[in-house]
């Protein structure tokens, strides 16, 4: 300690106790996705769900502590003294917990251990179900009209087996009732409430799964509570409000009318080109986990794109083809290096489609060619008719580059073709994704946008059932590498993310 009583914690790490939000991966705060991003160690449970894992910080150490088929839950001290260890080893420690940290998340006790060790810690609140997913379901948990106030309530027992709480004072407050770890004991709340002087026809909910695609609202009253959760089905998590702001979810209900409400989405695109689509998707109401297949390594340095950049900064390139945005965003990398963008005055420029264009709009520059069909066939056939006797084209690409592109070129001629490998193509598996596990729900289905993410996707997960894939695929080229593999195919009208997106809404109406 210094004179001001402020803990000086030179050379150790420290502890970030986050909230990561009720489900919904876009419920996390913004300061949560902040040290998210930035932490050495992640320590999380069950609560903290597969969207979730795509913001977890690449070459972070993950550690799982929750339940898991087959494992035992790791004891509460185990945690505690992981968290020290970490910290001390000079860590930043991210402790991410379902909801809010402090609201029945043992966090208090999770932080006392650093006290008592000095250890630096920070407190980044969450959005708690116990709100968000009453909210979700169109149940405000105040209402002037109905209720003085919420209260939050345990149904989780204590360890003598009881639940110990005051029913007739509950009751009595007249306030909306919100109960956690509530499904098991179920019956004694309702019992209790009743002899506690609560009407039975006080409306009641309860909101399994909220904010989550597989969300499910089911409406009663407290006399049926019980009988409701038994033939609904209801699971954890779920949380069971009671009160007559419970009754109005029928009227501000929300959620259905949002064209991909229930639907879940597995985007496979490389992780700098995901967020996009997956913000679109969450838009329309989608949850989305993003699980990049594909990665892209720039190929650095190479002689042979020294080289074009100079033949192109000499003006002797009639044209520029670019095939993907990754082509754009390592090309202009590269080209910064030794030039810059005026290099490419003399020359004009192909996309093969939207995508493609918007990033070299980033870089205020249009294209002066763009394929009535986004593929690379159609840009190579509608390409070569523009070029002229002795014309030179650069492609700066994947190393794996579409060859239908040089066929349709190279029919046209006499020209000069430098096909350039400026990027690698590199295959990985999300360790954290049960692929086959993910995709076998009826509601879940994975987005392609390219052939090479198809093939990502089956060499990531090669020991799944592919044919239980329902994929929603971007273009002909695409869904046919999909159906090599047998899987249930989909083809998006046009070659656009929007028209993807509307075709995953058909699709997911059946
Ligand atoms: N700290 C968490 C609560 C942890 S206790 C928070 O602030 O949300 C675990 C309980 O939270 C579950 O038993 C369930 O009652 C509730 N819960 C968590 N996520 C939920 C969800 N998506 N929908 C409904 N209830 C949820």
């Amino acid at each position: 300690m210094n004179d001001n009583n402020v803990c000086v914690n030179k050379g150790k790490g420290k502890v970030w106790l986050v909230g990561a939000g009720p489900g919904e991966v876009s419920l996390i705060t913004l300061k949560g996705r902040e040290v998210l991003a930035d932490a050495d160690v992640v320590v999380y449970d069950a609560l903290v769900r597969g969207g979730m894992m795509s913001l977890m910080p690449e070459g972070a150490e993950l550690i799982y502590v929750g339940k898991r088929a087959g494992n035992h839950t790791m004891k509460q001290e185990e945690i505690n003294a992981l968290l020290l260890e970490k910290a001390l080893e000079g860590k930043k420690v991210v402790r991410l917990k379902g909801g809010d940290p402090f609201l029945f998340g043992r966090g208090g006790e999770e932080l006392e251990l650093l006290v008592q060790n000095g250890i630096d810690f920070e407190i980044v609140p969450g959005v708690t179900s116990a709100f968000a997913a009453p909210a979700y379901a169109g149940i405000p948990v105040t209402h002037r009209d109905f209720c003085r106030g919420v209260s939050v309530i345990t149904g989780h027992r204590r360890s003598n087996g009881a639940l110990d709480i005051n029913f007739k004072a509950l009751a009595e407050t007249g306030n909306t009732l919100v109960f956690l770890m509530g499904m098991s004991t179920i019956d004694i709340i309702m019992n209790g409430l009743l002899s506690g002087g609560m009407d039975g026809d006080t409306p009641a909910a309860i909101v399994e799964k909220g904010t989550t695609s597989s969300q499910r609202v089911l409406i009663t009253d407290l006399a049926h509570l019980e009988e409701t959760a038994k033939t609904g089905h209801a699971e954890a998590p779920a949380v069971i409000v009671i009160g007559n702001t419970a009754g109005l979810a029928e009227r501000l209900k929300w959620r259905d009318s949002l064209p991909l409400n229930g639907v879940r989405a597995v985007v496979t695109r490389p992780k700098e080109l995901s967020s996009g689509l997956a913000s679109m998707l969450r838009k329309k109401g989608a949850e989305v986990i993003e699980v990049p297949v594909i990665g892209i390594e720039p190929i650095y340095d190479s002689d042979r794109l020294k080289d074009a950049i100079r033949i192109l900064a000499e003006g002797r390139y009639n044209w520029i083809v670019f095939t993907s945005p990754s082509g754009v965003r390592v090309f202009f990398d590269e080209l910064m290096k030794t030039a810059d963008v005026r290099a490419l005055a003399g020359c004009r420029i192909a996309v093969i489609g939207k995508g493609t264009e918007a990033e070299l709009a980033k870089r205020g520059l249009h294209s002066d060619m763009i394929p009535s069909k986004y593929d690379g066939r159609t840009l190579g056939a509608e390409l070569s008719r523009l070029l002229r006797t002795g014309d030179r084209v650069l492609i700066p690409r994947a190393s794996i580059g579409n060859k239908a592109l040089n066929e349709e070129l190279s029919k046209s001629g006499d020209v000069i073709i430098d096909d350039i490998a400026t990027y690698d193509t590199v295959y990985h598996a999300a360790e954290w994704f049960d692929a086959s596990k993910e995709l076998a729900d009826p509601k879940t289905f994975a987005l392609f946008t390219s052939a090479s993410g198809v093939r990502g996707f089956v060499s990531a997960y090669p020991d799944m059932d592919h044919s239980a894939v329902k994929a929603v695929c971007i273009g002909a080229m695409t869904a046919a590498e999909a159906e090599k593999y047998g899987m249930r195919v989909w083809i998006s009208e046009e070659a656009t993310l929007t028209s993807l997106a509307d075709r995953l809404m058909q699709a997911s109406k059946g």
